[in-house]
């Protein structure tokens, strides 16, 4: 079919997007409406953790979808019962709220800060966050990002989501106050260009926020699910956080994104949140097969390999051709190219024939890899391959 035949305007106009209509994805391969294929290192923006449709979420869907699809969120269910259960077993918190989406989860721990601080701390409602930082696209998500210029485009703001500095604990400490209930942090700015909070950075704001007693929220929403090469991000600096959100990869490729909490933090009471799709079965299952399969012997492990792999492939590159080498955690990682030729990369590779690849750039003098966790060593080495041929032709 021509690209012609499909009638796209009935589409809200959100984001410029090539003339291609993808139609079967399959692990790190994407097929377009040509059946042209293309190797995919953006998996949704880091969210189809073990690829496209892996057969443990086909598994679950169909499972699930024979047995019971929406009880509403006002009777228990099972998946969602067993997922939080996994969730708080394998991390430093105690309850969960699952949500549809990154921000919604945000949103959640915004408002249970809010109300942990009428409850502790006479009010004190404001929730210092960071420049550059990423948190979604509600109203108050938008507030609390750091991204330039999304302090007028919907303009008035959510008040209270004061901005610091990443790595910087000074411009934190100076932020604080009598109305000051927390700071909320992605352990690796994603969106921002794939940087990562420092380990002592993070190790000082925990101390910082327990001084103060004030709660420090994690925004694991990229960097959860195994992206940087533990099961959490927060793990990495061996700190203990208050809350913690997570969405992308906690669904493999399905809407779902959770709130998690330690128990004396837990306020909120009957009447302060919910929704109509939270927590039902369907999605809740496919989020038991996802976690299960990042705990299953040899996986983590699996994707330290990987990632290290990656970050060798990418540093080798970068002294090929002259670039200002890569950094990120796991198997979120970035190449600094030195120059702003990321939109032409991007373009030159979806172009690339007979084998497309995607790639994001997140910033015109970057490129993002975000792929599948169980990404082989084979794609590894695809990918640097024909990055390496569109660079020799782009710094031509
Ligand atoms: C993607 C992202 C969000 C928003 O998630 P949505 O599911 O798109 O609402 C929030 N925070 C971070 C760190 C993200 O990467």
């Amino acid at each position: 079919m021509e690209f012609s035949q499909y009638n796209v305007n009935a589409l809200m106009y959100i984001t410029p997007r090539p003339d291609l209509v993808f139609t079967e994805g399959s692990g790190m391969w994407l097929t377009d409406h040509k059946g042209k294929r293309y190797l995919d290192y953006l998996q949704g923006w880091a969210v189809n953790c073990l690829g496209h449709s892996p057969q443990c979420i086909q598994d679950a869907l169909m499972t699930q979808s024979k047995k019971l699809i929406n009880p509403s969120p006002a009777f228990y269910n099972a998946p969602a019962i067993e997922l939080a259960g996994l969730l708080t077993a394998n991390s430093c918190f105690d309850r969960v709220f699952f949500t549809n989406s990154g921000a919604e989860a945000n949103e959640g721990a915004i408002k249970l800060v809010r109300k942990w601080g009428q409850l502790n701390k006479a009010g004190a409602y404001e929730i210092i966050t960071f420049d550059h930082s990423f948190h979604g696209r509600t109203l108050a998500t938008m507030s609390a990002s750091g991204k330039p210029g999304w302090d007028t485009i919907f303009a008035p703001q959510v008040p209270g989501f004061p901005k610091a500095d990443l790595n910087d604990i000074a411009s934190v400490e100076k932020l604080i106050s009598d109305k000051t209930v927390a700071v909320m942090l992605e352990p690796v700015q994603g969106e921002g260009g794939v940087l990562p909070a420092s380990r002592e950075f993070m190790q000082a704001l925990r101390a910082l926020t327990k001084k103060h007693n004030i709660l420090l929220i994690v925004d694991e929403v990229q960097t959860g699910m195994g992206r940087t090469g533990e099961l959490f991000a927060y793990q990495l600096s061996g700190i203990e956080p208050d809350i913690m959100t997570l969405g992308k990869g906690i669904g493999g490729g399905v809407p779902l994104a959770a709130l998690l909490c330690r128990e004396e933090v837990a306020c909120f009471v009957p009447g302060d949140q919910g929704g109509t799709y939270n927590g039902n079965p369907l999605i809740t299952a496919v989020g038991v097969a996802v976690i299960n399969a990042l705990l299953a012997p040899g996986f983590m492990p699996s994707v330290k390999e990987k990632a290290d792999y990656l970050s060798k492939g990418l540093s080798h590159l970068s002294e090929q051709y002259g670039l200002e080498g890569e950094r990120g955690e796991g198997l979120l990682r970035a190449l600094k190219l030195g120059s702003d030729i990321g939109g032409k990369l991007v373009e030159a590779g979806r172009n690339r024939e007979p084998l497309g690849v995607l790639l994001n750039s997140p910033r015109p003098d970057l490129l993002r890899f975000m792929p599948a966790l169980n990404v082989s060593i084979e794609e590894i080495d695809q990918m640097i391959a024909m990055l390496g041929e569109l660079l020799s032709q782009i710094k031509k």
